[in-house]
């Protein structure tokens, strides 16, 4: 069944979901990649959702689903890690309902749970390859400040780290998530990891809350 990954913008999230896919097997789906995949083909539907994206428009929970289902049925909804969606209220209640027709449910919701400051520095210190798009940061360094490791390109930051555009972020992820984590939480499906720490220990954390989730089931 779907364990469900949130957590705020520069959490380390894609990190943290790449790492559970290589050590645990889990098979993480996240709705920002699938959409913009969904967005390359030449259907009317994925011209459309091109330019809603482009627009940076949330989309509604029926394009939501239509991009998502297929995928999730395909591998039995099985060992799937959510990020990204459920992104609201109402995005929960509806996937709750279709998974309640297959009679699965959501394994745990894992929150983790970063401080605004540590976003902001983190975020603040990430810099991007001008040339060949790698990232660099608190946790990967360059070996020159200011210079890219593999093409030797000039690092920059990206407009939307800066600290006030960061802080905006947070804003809007505090709003919609909110009412999402309290949900979760009345349902007792909610984990909450410290976010706050070296990566690794931080992936322990969030290893450990899944191991707890699947001894649970057995
Ligand atoms: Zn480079």
């Amino acid at each position: 069944m779907p364990f469900v990954l949130l957590g705020p913008p520069g959490c380390g999230k894609g990190t943290y979901a790449r790492l559970l896919e290589e050590r645990m097997g889990l098979l993480p789906v996240s709705m920002g990649q699938l959409l913009r995949n969904a967005s390359k083909g030449k259907t009317p539907f994925a011209r459309k959702l091109k330019k809603a994206l482009a627009r940076g428009e949330l989309q509604s929970l029926l394009v939501v689903l239509r991009v998502l289902l297929p995928h999730l049925e395909k591998v039995r909804y099985n060992r799937v890690l959510l990020d990204g969606f459920p992104r609201l209220t109402d995005q929960a209640l509806a996937f709750e309902g279709i998974l309640h027709k297959k009679r699965l449910g959501i394994e745990r919701v894992i929150l983790i749970d970063t401080p605004s400051r540590e976003i902001v520095r983190r975020l603040g210190a990430r810099r991007v390859c001008s040339l060949c798009g790698q990232t660099f940061g608190i946790d990967v360094p360059p070996k020159r400040k200011g210079v890219c490791d593999s093409c030797g390109g000039r690092l920059v930051r990206r407009s939307d780290d800066a600290p006030k555009v960061v802080r905006a972020r947070l804003k809007v992820y505090a709003r919609d998530t909110k009412p999402l984590i309290a949900f979760y939480r009345k349902r007792g499906l909610l984990t909450r990891v410290n976010g706050f720490g070296p990566p690794e220990r931080v992936y322990a954390r969030i290893e450990k809350a899944i191991q707890r989730a699947q001894r649970k089931k057995n």
